[in-house]
């Protein structure tokens, strides 16, 4: 082969390559020119998406940020990119639920956040927080590990719903509940009432006689006055007690977490007041009156169509009995509601009719067995019932207030009586009085005239022991304290009734000066068969013994009971086996059979604050 020959197939080979490398140059820029138009199409895709796209590393660092995520969070792409979501996006509240899921995923791979479509709040940069849409996917290859976050504004979308719940759900006139949401709160009401093993009480109120008004005024004035009603029935009832409006002039209440049925009797009478008021509607006063019908859940239906009736029918009942009144479904309850309804009206009047009479029950000295101490036990002289018992009428004077009146009568009555009987037989006699926890809380300034009355007759505090109970102390605060130390001072001795139905802590009797213990009648009347009881007794004296407190056993029928107690050191007794509470004529009979000497009139504490 010549060297020219050679030569050419080298220049052959050559130019073979070339042409190779310029296809495949080609092919590459081809190539590149997909891989760029596919990303700018994906680019555009990126930033002409509707939603906030937003991309961040496994450290949770901002990596990518597109036009609609600056729109959203009015954050722009220079500012937030390599800040990390939770210093930008992320309220602050939801923050350590961010680093638990991000830690959780870096673990395990699991995050409940993932490839599903979620709801949460956003943090725009003004520091207001709004609701998004937000669905998640995560990247994780060799050269690649990301986190992809869609993410949607539904401000606009959450605000409609809104208004479309609240007027499927409330009443536009009065913004109270309408029939919908009254039935659903009725529901879930019911539900917690199951869990709790209470009732609750289902309200029917119907406005006497509102189409007069709508006539006469027009309806403009009538709708005033049902905005007017509204905030009245509101502003009597507690926060947790639903109040709706059905239809017209028909409201109903649940009220929820009731024990005792009859203890919404106050409440209906409250309402019915409260909305007997005048209303002043422009330049009109209008006089208007409601009925209203109760029923309760469980006791008078567990159906709630049942249930609505019935507090519709009550209500219709509560019309034909005259109107401005209110009417419980169940008959039983009815009657009791009118029963006392009744007394509570008389007891109103007994005071002034001197219908009230005192009687004494002796307290023994167990060492000695002289008679040196009554309980005064009131007694209600009702002209057509007869004697009524004081566990009757004492719960509703103290529900209505009356109790104050009633229990001044009873400290001015008693305290009169220990003076006479200490004067005319020479003894050193006291009188133990009944207090109400509510003469303690309420009526602070009568207690401070009695002070004065002990002083002006010039009777010793030592003649005066008043009874009080052990929940009055749980609760006690600064003004009881000083009230106590004020009874101290004037040298009056304090008691605690019933002692061991409640909290039974003796621990806390030290930080009061306690002067006696009233061990419960329950106990005492065990004594001789339960051998619980028989403990609880002996514990109990010795233990008050050793705060130097006396112990008085109540309830002591028997000569057993007598002996034992006798024998646990037990310093007073009071019960049938010494004598049933008597007039207090019979009781002066027993003082003049069983006269008691003077003891030492000394005191056995001293005020200390
Ligand atoms: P209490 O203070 O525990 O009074 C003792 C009650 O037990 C009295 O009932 C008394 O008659 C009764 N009792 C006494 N010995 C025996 C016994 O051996 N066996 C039995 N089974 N019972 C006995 P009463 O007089 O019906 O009074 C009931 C409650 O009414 C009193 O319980 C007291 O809490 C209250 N109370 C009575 N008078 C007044 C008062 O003037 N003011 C206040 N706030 N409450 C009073
Ligand atoms: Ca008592
Ligand atoms: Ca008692």
């Amino acid at each position: 082969m010549s060297d020219i020959d050679s030569l050419e197939d080298e220049n052959d080979e050559q130019a073979l390559l070339e042409e190779k490398l310029k296809a495949l140059e080609a092919d590459l820029r081809q190539k590149k020119e997909i891989i760029l138009a596919q990303h700018n199409k994906l680019e555009a895709f990126f930033e002409s998406s509707i939603d906030a796209v937003v991309q961040m590393d496994f450290d949770g660092y901002i990596t990518g940020w597109n036009q609609q995520a600056e729109k959203i969070f009015g954050w722009s792409a220079e500012e937030i990119l390599d800040q990390t979501i939770e210093q930008t996006i992320i309220p602050e509240r939801y923050r350590d639920a961010h680093n638990k899921g991000m830690k959780k995923f870096l673990k395990s791979g699991e995050t409940s956040v993932m490839n599903t479509l979620i709801e949460i709040h956003a943090l725009h940069r003004d520091g207001h927080e709004f609701p998004v849409e937000i669905s998640v996917s995560v990247i994780d290859s060799a050269d690649l590990q990301e986190f992809n976050a869609y993410i949607r504004d539904i401000s606009e979308r959450k605000h409609a719903e809104t208004v479309i719940w609240n007027q499927a759900n409330f009443d536009s006139l009065t913004s109270l509940p309408n029939r919908n949401l009254f039935l659903q709160k009725l529901e879930h009401e019911i539900r917690s009432c199951d869990r709790s093993n209470l009732s609750l009480a289902l309200l029917y109120i119907d406005l006497d006689r509102f189409k007069d008004v709508n006539d006469t005024l027009g309806h403009d004035m009538g709708d005033l006055l049902l905005i007017e009603i509204s905030s009245r029935l509101k502003k009597t009832l507690r926060e947790i007690d639903t109040v709706s409006r059905l239809s017209g002039d028909e409201f109903t209440v649940i009220l929820g977490q009731i024990d005792d049925p009859l203890s919404v009797q106050p409440l209906c009478q409250q309402l019915l007041d409260e909305l007997a008021r005048p209303y002043q509607l422009d330049n009109e006063k209008v006089f208007l009156t409601a009925s209203i019908g109760v029923t309760f859940y469980p006791q008078d239906s567990k159906d709630i169509d049942i249930l609505q009736r019935n507090g519709d029918q009550a209500m219709y009942a509560a019309k034909g009995n005259g109107r401005n009144g209110f009417h419980f479904f169940t008959p039983e309850l009815q009657e009791r509601a009118l029963r006392k309804r009744k007394m509570i009206k008389d007891l109103r009047e007994a005071i002034q009719q001197q219908q009230f009479e005192i009687y004494y029950q002796p307290i023994i000295d167990m060492k000695t067995q002289g008679l040196t101490k009554a309980e005064a036990l009131l007694r209600w002289q009702h002209p057509e019932s007869g004697m009524v018992s004081p566990s009757v009428f004492i719960p509703i004077a103290e529900e209505t207030g009356l109790i104050a009146d009633i229990g001044n009568w009873v400290f001015y009555s008693s305290v009169d009586q220990v003076n006479r009987w200490r004067d005319q037989f020479d003894i050193d006699f006291q009188v133990s009085i009944n207090t109400s926890p509510l003469q303690w809380i309420d009526e602070a300034a009568a207690m401070n005239q009695w002070f004065s009355h002990l002083q002006q007759i010039g009777i010793s505090g030592q003649a005066i022991t008043v009874e009080i109970t052990e929940g009055l102390l749980m609760d006690a605060n600064d003004k009881i304290t000083n009230r106590l130390l004020d009874f101290r001072d004037a040298e009056v001795q304090v008691s605690i009734d019933d002692f061991g139905t409640g909290y039974s802590s003796l621990s806390y009797l030290k930080q009061f000066d306690i002067d006696y213990l009233k061990i419960d009648q329950s106990f005492v009347r065990n004594l001789d068969h339960d051998k619980n009881d028989l403990a609880l007794c002996e514990a109990i004296i010795v233990m008050a013994h050793k705060l130097g407190i006396k112990v008085i056993a109540e309830g002591v029928e028997t000569e057993s009971q007598n002996q034992l107690l006798k024998e646990f050191g037990c310093d007073y007794g009071q019960g049938y086996l010494y004598s049933r509470p008597v007039p207090a004529s019979d009781f002066e009979a027993l003082l003049r059979e069983h006269p008691v000497k003077p003891q030492s009139r000394s005191r056995t504490k001293k005020r200390t604050a």
